[in-house]
């Protein structure tokens, strides 16, 4: 409606491009402006979110009381979690195909291993007796950047060290642990028996996220039913707010005439709240173009960026390639065969979401725009969208479960490690299953990414390998993970007519 009733949408689609274009160059040449401008950036992602859990509850609502039939939903909501599993275990065999072939984390000397590693290595000499590791030498110097922090080696300030027996004195899988307040983190020295690296950074992003998969399950199942419909609301949380709103809306249809009324009320505030998307729209523009600047600036521009992107070409090559086998080939041929859709108008219809979700890197964020574009630009019904897209920002993640599995493979390579078949359908497993355990934010997938090294007995340490790339790579993720959604309400959509 409003972004595009007094504009062709081919305009409002050139206003974004030139937005993103605007971003990209002021951010890489001129990372401080970019970074002065981030707020505007931020004021758009603020807007958008604030306007996720409205048009979750009222379009969820007003879905569920349109479908007359209450036992709709269960159909509905199984022909959704059959297009989101199928398309992402594709997502994770495409991934998991290419990282093999590629191979971009294979290393033939230790020293272009070293390289890959980041190039840092610390010199701090180490001898092992009894089975314990002691770190001969004061403290870690500080390296090439601040992500690593000086401290103190000395047993009591807490490095400490263990071998795992199984794993043989004379393997270079010796894992140490190393504790500054009170954060630890497993790593790993390399071959050549001297050097510890330790991302501190890192230990606090994953403190006390190291769960299994079957923690993070059950998390997911114990957080449909919400403790505090409030708490739930505050923190943005959708899929309390999903269950909610079915029960809710089910039983108002129950309620006869006074149902009706709060039904219609309904109808308005999902109205209204569309209609402040579409306003928001206008802003797109400005507002991606200022998160793109604002990111790359915080990266220190091209000079700062390309220099880390291309020490881990191989890699971002790999996952990009893979993204773009499953988005660009894969899905469009399940919206042509299932959705019944002609993939060039349905994605110029999407691109306002898509660079949404590239600039937000966050799904839950584009959720608003995604449900817009699916609605008014693509004509899919919002009674099928407005219960599919909400779930899919929430558990359908394609591009994270795609790009899980690569890392994990990536680090494997990088580490000598072979993966023998058992691990690697543990590594698919692992990765299907933390990508639905991903919250729709930034960078969520890195977190759940412990998951699945530690599913394979991979050094957590090695996330940090791929660290320096994961905001930009998140982007490109998020991306096909909106796209992954959008397609799925067209599929969705097609069978509950065709029934
Ligand atoms: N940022 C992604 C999303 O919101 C999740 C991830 O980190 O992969 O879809």
């Amino acid at each position: 409606m409003a972004a595009n009733v007094n504009q062709p949408s081919n305009k409002f689609l050139i206003q974004i491009l030139v937005g993103i274009a605007l971003g990209l160059l002021l951010g890489g040449f001129l990372p401080s402006a970019g970074n002065g401008i981030a707020f505007i950036g931020e004021l758009f992602i603020r807007a958008l979110l604030m306007l996720v859990v409205p048009l979750v509850v009222t379009s969820m609502v007003v879905g569920m009381t349109s479908l007359g039939d209450v036992r709709q939903i269960g159909r509905l909501g199984g022909k959704t979690i059959f297009y989101y599993l199928t398309t992402t275990a594709i997502a994770v065999i495409i991934g998991l195909a290419l990282v093999t072939l590629l191979q971009p984390g294979y290393a033939e000397t230790e020293a272009q291993r070293i390289a890959l590693r980041g190039g840092e290595q610390l010199d701090v000499p180490y001898q092992i007796e009894n089975n314990t590791l002691t770190l001969t030498e004061g403290s870690f110097a500080r390296t090439y950047d601040d992500r690593y922090t000086d401290f103190s080696l000395d047993s009591a300030s807490g490095v400490r060290g263990t071998i795992d027996p199984s794993r043989g004195q004379s393997s270079n899988r010796l894992s140490v642990e190393a504790w500054t307040d009170g954060r630890g983190i497993p790593v790993i020295p390399p071959e050549s028996g001297i050097g510890v690296r330790v991302d501190l950074g890192l230990a606090a992003r994953l403190e006390g996220k190291d769960r299994s998969i079957w923690e993070v399950l059950q998390e997911v199942a114990i957080g449909l039913v919400p403790r505090n419909l409030f708490a739930s609301m505050a923190n943005n949380e959708v899929l309390p707010l999903i269950v909610i709103s079915i029960i809710f809306g089910g039983v108002l249809t129950t309620m006869g005439s006074r149902g009706r009324l709060l039904m219609r009320s309904f109808e308005a505030l999902n109205e209204a709240i569309m209609a402040m998307v579409n306003l928001l729209m206008l802003a797109a523009p400005v507002g991606i173009g200022a998160l793109i600047a604002g990111r790359l600036g915080a990266a220190g521009g091209f000079v700062g960026f390309l220099p880390e992107l291309i020490r881990v070409s191989k890699y971002t090559g790999t996952v990009i390639l893979a993204l773009a086998i499953h988005g660009c080939i894969i899905l469009p041929i399940i919206l042509y065969i299932f959705g019944k859709q002609s993939v060039k108008p349905y994605a110029a219809g999407m691109a306002p979401a898509l660079t949404t979700a590239f600039s937000t890197s966050s799904s839950s964020a584009t959720l608003p725009v995604t449900m817009e574009c699916v609605t008014e630009k693509n004509f899919i019904s919002e009674r099928t969208a407005s219960f599919v897209l909400p779930l899919g920002a929430t558990i359908n993640m394609d591009g994270t479960a795609l790009y899980e599995a690569v890392a994990a493979v990536f680090i494997a390579q990088i580490y000598g490690i072979e993966l023998s078949f058992v691990q690697m359908t543990i590594v698919f497993l692992t990765s299907t299953l933390a990508a639905i355990g991903a919250a729709g934010i930034p960078e969520a997938g890195l977190v759940t990414m412990a998951i699945v090294l530690r599913a394979v007995d991979l050094p957590i340490e090695g996330i940090s390998l791929i660290l320096i790339v994961d905001w930009f790579l998140d982007r490109c993720r998020t991306t096909v993970n909106v796209w992954g959604d959008a397609i799925g309400a067209a599929v969705v959509d097609w069978t509950a007519k065709k029934d």
